[in-house]
């Protein structure tokens, strides 16, 4: 047996109002002239939080469309300019969701590794570390802060550049920075959260490292979706955590059903990650019985939208393709089946579930 022994994000800060220690963090991490380069998602654009943010003499500040999940082609033209106008530079600091906390992440790399991010994507291909990397989130649920993957679409395929320097080598966690989020946008990333907790606690995969983390999040989730009547302070903070605890578990586990299904929306149709993970959720009864049960409960509370229907009207080869990029996710079906999960999740049913959603 061999246990996986992971490598973990370098500093974390906590706390509301954390943000504004962020020149003072960054400030030994300056090497000479070289900037450090703030990715900042584009809903930034225009709010009062640009203003706060330590920019030094060179920095750069780059607001980042993430109107489209991360693509490969997106971070090497990033990563390209940089080099074309720096040389080197000091960090990345990224600023947003989960988006684009994988931009940062997989930009970082791509200043010291050759090639096309495509070239990594996969596990353990990237051979060099990136530059010092920093990640900001402004949602919380989807654990890319902790993880250790940055998840890109590619030409092929929507895979991480998954490795040993993909982590952070800080992040700051102040969950002011989530109180503008939209309340639908809100819930699907923090479902992200749930349901990874929900994959995670009921796989085969699972061991006490998980599970504590797991139920943890699974808690946390609970009392922000269920138990509290209005959204305040409280909820921020308690979601930022939720968010930490969730990748924390997934680190020592695995995603399930939901995250297998879903990448084969989003590969073929856009269809973003946490609303995704939503719309099949809704259908996993018989893989997950009481989670859909709550998940349920937790959307007619909050009275939230779940889309239906997106995948009528699809051609054979379009639910091909899905079938195709949702079973290629091996691990992931593993966990959530066992060993023998080929025979019981066959192309047969699996296309039965696409049909549903
Ligand atoms: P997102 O980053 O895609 O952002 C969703 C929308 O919310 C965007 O329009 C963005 O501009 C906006 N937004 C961001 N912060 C906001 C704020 N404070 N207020 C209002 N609007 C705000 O959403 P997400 O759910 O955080 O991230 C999804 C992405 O994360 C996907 O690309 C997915 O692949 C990736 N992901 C990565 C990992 C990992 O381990 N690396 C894990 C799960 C998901
Ligand atoms: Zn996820």
């Amino acid at each position: 047996m061999q246990f996986r022994n992971f490598k973990m994000v370098g500093y974390v800060v906590y706390g509301r109002g954390s943000f504004n220690q962020l020149d003072e963090i960054l400030a030994p991490q300056r090497k000479g002239d070289a900037p450090m380069v703030f990715l900042v998602d584009h809903f930034f654009d225009s709010h009062a939080l640009l203003q706060r943010i330590p920019l030094h003499k060179n920095d750069k500040l780059i607001l980042v469309d993430v109107t489209y999940e991360p693509k490969t082609t997106y971070v090497d033209q990033l990563a390209g300019e940089l080099k074309a106008e720096f040389g080197k530079v000091s960090g990345v600091i990224g600023i947003g969701g989960g988006s684009t906390l994988d931009l940062a992440k997989a930009v970082s790399l791509m200043m010291n590794n050759p090639g096309s991010s495509a070239d990594y994507q996969g596990w353990d291909l990237v051979k060099q570390p990136g530059v010092y990397k920093v990640g900001i989130p402004t949602l919380s649920g989807t654990g890319a802060e902790v993880s250790r993957t940055t998840v890109l679409t590619g030409p092929t395929r929507k895979l991480g550049m998954n490795s040993d320097f993909t982590p952070f080598d800080q992040i700051v966690l102040d969950p002011e920075l989530t109180k503008d989020a939209p309340a639908n946008q809100r819930f699907y990333t923090g479902m992200d959260c749930y349901i990874h907790c929900i994959e995670s606690l009921e796989g085969t995969y699972l061991n006490e490292f998980s599970k504590s983390y797991g139920e943890k999040a699974l808690e946390l989730c609970r009392k922000v979706f269920l138990e509290k009547d209005t959204w305040d302070e409280a909820s921020d903070d308690m979601l930022m955590m939720a968010s930490y605890a969730g990748g924390m578990s997934i680190a020592y586990s695995q995603v399930g059903v939901a995250h297998a299904v879903s990448y084969g929306l989003s590969y073929l149709l856009g269809t973003k990650h946490g609303i995704g993970n939503c719309i099949v959720m809704n259908h996993l009864d018989e893989y997950y019985p009481a989670g859909v049960k709550e998940f349920r409960k937790m959307v007619e509370k909050g009275g939230y939208d779940i889309p239906t229907g997106i995948c009528s009207g699809l051609s054979e080869d379009q639910f091909n393709k899905m079938i195709d990029v949702s079973l290629g996710m091996k691990l992931l079906w593993e966990n959530a089946l066992g060993k023998d999960w080929e025979k019981i999740m066959t192309r047969e049913k699996l296309r039965a579930l696409y049909e549903k959603l």
